[in-house]
């Protein structure tokens, strides 16, 4: 059991990479607190992870909600050890056809909230806890459409390193997991249907070295990882879990 005893908050956990983490993070000894806007999806996970988990309806962007979450979560559980900022939605952005609320509600998501759901869980934290936040390659593939997810991605990148300065001195680790292209609902809206889906995935499989997209469980044992005292001597920096898409790009099956 690697976080035996250990207590937990994750964004964004009632689906994809933050439910699987929920699930790793209670398999391995954890008590796990979830945020997320549908109820339905709130239910279904605490349905099927029961007594250690803790489900919160919280919007994100909505500081206070999130300060109720905490709260709520520090209540049942006591000082948190482990947060892993991890909600975020895609939103396409291209440049010519973007308004500015759709551009900024991106931001606001991504960006932002990370930012104040840290300085929410912070004066919870334990010295010595651990902070994951939720990267993508975007922020360095340059694929079009993306400027604002993009952005903020990049930002969680330059954000980690600034926050592991300011918390090292009370031990608080703090890094990035950056995935790849992960198979979770986060494309249903490009794939709404099963063939769909599966044509995309042949697409984006032949730029990935490893000829596949990424599992949500994948995901949850790098987050893992960061989380537990395995990575004690890491911080400010990235877990890249990408099947090589950004390290080895020419090794990607369109290549062969
Ligand atoms: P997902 O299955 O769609 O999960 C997204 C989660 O974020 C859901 O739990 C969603 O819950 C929550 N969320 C979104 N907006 C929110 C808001 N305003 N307030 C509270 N919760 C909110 O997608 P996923 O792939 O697991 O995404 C998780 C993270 O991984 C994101 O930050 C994403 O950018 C990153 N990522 C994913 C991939 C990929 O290919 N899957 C690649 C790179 C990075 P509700 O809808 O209930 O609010």
């Amino acid at each position: 059991m690697r976080l035996a005893n250990k207590t937990a908050l994750i964004t964004g956990g009632n689906s994809g990479i933050g439910l699987a983490t929920a699930r790793l993070f209670i398999a391995e000894g954890a008590r796990v607190a979830i945020t997320g806007r549908n109820q339905e999806r709130l239910d279904a996970a605490k349905a099927e992870l029961g007594s250690n988990l803790l489900t919160f309806q919280a919007d994100v962007t909505d500081i206070a909600a999130t300060e109720r979450a905490v709260a709520g979560a520090v209540e049942a559980f006591g000082p948190l050890d482990i947060l892993f900022a991890n909600a975020g939605i895609p939103g396409a952005t291209p440049v010519g056809g973007t308004t500015l609320a759709t551009f900024e509600q991106v931001l606001r998501t991504n960006l932002t909230a990370v930012f104040f759901t840290i300085q929410a869980t912070l004066p919870h934290l334990r010295d010595g806890a651990s902070i994951i936040l939720n990267g993508s390659v975007h922020a360095v593939l340059g694929m079009p459409g993306y400027s604002a997810y993009a952005a903020t991605k990049a930002g969680v990148r330059a954000m980690t390193r600034v926050v592991a300065s300011e918390l090292a001195p009370r031990r608080i680790r703090v890094n990035t997991v950056v995935p790849g292209a992960t198979r979770t609902p986060i494309w249903d809206r490009l794939a709404p249907d099963a063939a769909a889906l599966a044509a995309l995935e042949a697409k984006i499989s032949k730029m990935v070295p490893l000829g596949r997209l990424g599992d949500a469980e994948e995901l949850a044992k790098a987050v893992l990882f960061l989380a537990s005292d395995d990575s004690s001597y890491v911080t400010g920096t990235e877990l890249v879990v990408d099947g090589g898409a950004t390290g080895s790009p020419s090794g990607a099956p369109i290549y062969r």
